[in-house]
């Protein structure tokens, strides 16, 4: 079986940004870039499915600038044993990626595609769910397990107040939340092995898809400083702060 794993390039999860001065995004330039988090657990999920025999190949698929190879070689040093990057020079939208990723998918049909439930430049947590929708498969959403078996994988997914488990029909579609896994630390071997794996480049043309960009940002701020709080001698005296000033009892 084969699994696609989608994963993205964003400023790293370390990294206070700062928003550009004339409030059109956040400054990008010299900033440390690294994986989306949500992506790794879904590359350590496919390699570790991969370790139990229930997957032969795992394909990495990162669609950006050149920049993004980066991204992948860090997904086949992790495990992952070949990958793709599709060329695109602006941001995509989640639309845009899902149609990409669909393209993808017919390309190189895989009965399985595992991704982050959410990018955390953008925070859309849209581009698995409308995957799913444009391919007409099943979803499991926010996964913090999964296990495969021949025609079906079982999600337990986190929702509110709990873990539900659903069953899907495969293909179908994954998004990995927190909890699904630990991802492994790379081993320096690993990263000289990554630089001889296949990373194939694809252009937009080629997969046939045209970019068409729906929302537009009108203007990115920082958000309001916040302010100092204060100590209260007695029950009685918050009681009174949440009443009377706060407004909210
Ligand atoms: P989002 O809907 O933007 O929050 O992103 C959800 C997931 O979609 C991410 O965790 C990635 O797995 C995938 N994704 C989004 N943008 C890209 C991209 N440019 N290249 C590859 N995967 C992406």
């Amino acid at each position: 079986m084969k699994v696609l794993v989608p994963v993205k390039r964003v400023v790293d999860y370390n990294v206070k940004v700062r928003v550009k001065a004339d409030g059109s995004g956040i400054e990008t330039a010299n900033l440390k870039m690294s994986m989306n988090p949500f992506d790794e657990l879904a590359v350590e999920e496919a390699i570790r499915l991969q370790e139990a025999g229930r997957v032969e190949t795992i394909i990495a698929v990162s669609i950006g600038t050149p920049a993004c190879q980066e991204t992948l070689r860090t997904a086949l040093a992790m495990g992952a044993d070949r990958a793709l990057l599709v060329a695109a020079e602006t941001e995509l939208q989640p639309l845009d990626v899902a149609k990409v990723l669909k393209a993808v998918v017919a390309q190189e049909t895989p009965e399985l595609v595992i991704m982050g439930k959410q990018a955390i430049d953008d925070d859309c947590n849209q581009t698995g769910q409308m995957l799913a929708a444009l391919l007409g498969w099943g979803q499991g959403t926010f996964a913090c397990a999964v296990a495969l078996a021949e025609s079906s994988v079982t999600v337990t997914r986190e929702v509110d107040g709990g873990n539900q488990t659903v069953r899907l029909k495969l293909p179908a579609v994954v998004t990995a939340d927190l909890r699904l896994n630990e991802p492994r630390y790379i081993k320096l071997p690993n990263i000289m092995k990554a630089k001889q794996k296949p990373l194939q480049r694809l252009t937009l043309q080629e997969l046939g898809v045209e970019i068409r960009p729906r929302i537009k940002t009108l203007r990115v701020a920082e958000p309001a400083p916040r302010r100092t709080g204060v100590k209260v001698a007695s029950v009685a005296e918050l009681v009174d702060k949440l009443r009377n000033e706060a407004r909210v009892l």
